[in-house]
């Protein structure tokens, strides 16, 4: 092993290593006002920081003024959810051809409120995958195990079962970017483990490569999201399988987003 400034990594990681995505999922919060506020301000506090994509997931009313807000920045817009058909009576939704022609690059698919508030199951998830994908947008899909699977032991058969429910052959891998969100850690202040984190990712990417393909196991950004904020970041996503955040709490707040997207800059720019 040939060490690199990395605590715990080696040079092999660093050539490998994936450009890190701190993702923001604002949920149901902010107004125009809020959100055009948030953007200048964010800008101005990462002006000049590299080697890390930023990418806000903002609700479908600012995704048009936000995509305007965002135009010649580095920052990416992504949406939370969109509907698995192209169009039709279903009233309240959106569809990802809508979403698309406002600029969004991601949408969030199968985040755990979906899946508990809105009862999304595995087969909505696996068309709404291959509708962002096939729209030209890349899927943000996330996984993750509650508190009683983690407790009994069900960790590694939650996340496998999730994966293979929804990823499949026919994605194009580089329009993927897999969330690991373990259920009680969001919105909660508890933060899994650097160690309990890198477990998953392994074997998320471990899987990739076994189910997948090689190439799929090597590029697809597997990002951690649980109550990130700036003083766990730094620590999670020095592990060479964790590929940024998605962050919920701590990225309405321009201080704490603007210092995680430092942290994941920092850890990439040891490579350098
Ligand atoms: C999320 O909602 O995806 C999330 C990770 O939230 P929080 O950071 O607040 O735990």
């Amino acid at each position: 092993m040939i060490p690199c400034a990395h605590e715990g990594r080696d040079q092999k990681d660093c050539e490998t290593m994936r450009t890190p995505l701190i993702a923001g999922n604002w949920k149901m919060n902010k107004t125009l006002a809020d959100a055009r506020e948030f953007t200048t301000d964010l800008l101005a506090r990462i002006e000049g920081v590299s080697g890390v994509d930023v990418l806000l997931c903002t609700p479908f009313t600012l995704l048009f003024p936000m995509a305007k807000a965002v135009a010649d920045s580095p920052l990416m817009l992504g949406a939370q959810n969109a509907h698995e058909e192209p169009h039709g009576a279903y009233t309240g939704e959106t569809s990802v051809s809508m979403v698309k022609d406002t600029g969004c690059s991601h949408v969030i698919v199968g985040h755990s409120e979906r899946r508990k508030f809105f009862n999304e199951d595995a087969t909505t998830l696996a068309r709404k995958v291959r509708a962002v994908v096939n729209a030209g947008m890349t899927a943000i899909y996330c996984v993750g195990e509650t508190l009683e699977d983690r407790e009994t032991g069900r960790t590694s058969v939650v996340i496998d079962r999730q994966m293979n429910e929804v990823i499949n052959r026919d994605v194009d891998f580089t329009s993927i970017v897999i969330a690991y969100e373990p259920v009680w850690a969001i919105g909660t202040g508890k933060t899994a483990t650097p160690d309990e984190a890198a477990t998953v990712h392994a074997q998320i990417r471990n899987l990739l490569g076994a189910t997948y393909s090689t190439e799929a196991s090597k590029t697809v950004r597997i990002l951690y999201g649980g109550s990130v904020n700036p003083g766990n970041a730094g620590d999670l996503f020095r592990d060479p399988n964790i590929d940024g955040g998605l962050v919920g709490g701590a990225c309405l707040e321009v201080e704490s987003f603007s210092a995680i997207i430092k942290a994941a800059a920092t850890v990439g720019a040891l490579c350098d």
